[in-house]
């Protein structure tokens, strides 16, 4: 099991084993819920990610008008690729060994001395680190989009089956002679991965199936999935002082209605415009003139932003502070 690197899975509903193996060793095991690694990845400001790999991508440019490219050019990239994994890994153990096992895949091919050998490896890097931004942005769109939806089947075939080319994909499985959950020694089956969007798409798959919801909590404007079929409309997340949304909110939104503030009216607008400026972006060709605005960019706006208006409802900041970063993407 230790010969390859990346990430041993084993799923049973939303519980889940995982393996992570760099370097033939097994560095972590440990127990998951599907549904929270899923919502918590997408929790990560990755908008300097963003801006560190289009520095890497800048200096895959040829050296010359001819097309010229250098050995040490290579060795800049992938150098700078594996620190960007490695930076990752800092904060988010699971992206940080698959974006790493994936460029080290990478850098295992034949070098023919080639100017086009090189540059092609090079753009496959820089594709292949740029991927997991794309697959942040169509897991979020998809998992928003099931509170459209009364149920999970109905949700499944209108919305996401008809990706079908996104969402199939081999997933790798291997025969173990035991058992992740137990250690006990039987024959069980296992999934590997070293790739950030099979990884992160096949644990969609399997919360798909579970058939359970997705809100977006109108406290701070994160995604969550209910504990229970109860009416549920703010989440657990620890907001302030240890104190999660579901304790302050009912509180800050009696606040809202007694304002009847037109500031808050703005932030609601704002919220909806730049997503769909989001979705825009996200959508549209390369070169369409599209305003540019990333999923990336549009989670650390939406975060701050969040914030501000329970800062503003609380009285801890003035109302120009709450407008400025209401426009801030203006
Ligand atoms: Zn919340």
């Amino acid at each position: 099991m230790t010969d390859k690197n990346g990430i041993y899975l084993s799923v049973d509903g939303d519980d889940a084993v995982r393996v992570i193996i760099e370097n033939n060793i097994k560095i972590q095991t440990d127990r998951l819920k599907v549904s929270d690694e899923l919502i918590g990845e997408l929790e990560y400001d990755m908008s300097n990610y963003e801006v560190v790999l289009e520095h890497i991508s800048e200096k895959t440019e040829p050296l010359d008008d001819i097309g010229v490219y250098s050995e040490e050019q290579f060795s800049a990239v992938s150098n700078a690729a594996l620190e960007l994994a490695d930076g990752v890994r800092e904060n988010d153990l699971t992206s940080g060994v698959l974006l790493r096992a994936t460029v080290n895949k990478l850098l295992d091919f034949e070098d023919d001395g080639t100017a086009m050998c090189l540059m092609t490896a090079m753009s496959n890097i820089v594709d292949a680190l740029r991927e997991p931004l794309d697959t942040r942005y169509i897991l979020y769109k998809y998992l928003k989009s099931r509170s459209e939806f009364d149920t999970s089947e109905e949700w499944l075939r209108k919305n996401i089956l008809p990706k079908g080319y996104f969402f199939r994909r081999d997933y790798p499985c291997e025969i173990i002679n035991y058992d992740l959950f137990t250690n006990e020694s039987r024959l069980s089956q296992v999934y590997f991965f070293d790739n950030y969007t099979d990884y992160f798409v096949f644990l969609f798959l399997k919360f798909a199936e579970q058939g359970r919801r997705v809100l977006e909590c109108p406290c701070c404007g994160k995604l969550f999935v209910p504990k229970s079929n109860r009416a549920e409309i703010y989440c657990d997340r620890v907001l302030v002082d240890g104190k999660t949304c579901k304790q302050i909110a009912p509180k800050l939104a009696r606040k809202l209605k007694q304002r009847n503030d037109p500031l808050l009216e703005k932030y609601e607008k704002a919220k909806n415009r730049n997503y769909k400026r989001v979705e825009r972006y996200e959508n549209a060709d390369e070169n369409s003139g599209v305003m540019r605005l990333t999923f990336n960019e549009y989670k650390a706006w939406l975060d701050k932003a969040s914030e501000m208006k329970r800062l503003y409802l609380q009285g801890k900041i003035i109302s120009n502070e709450f407008l400025n970063v209401i426009r801030a993407l203006d």
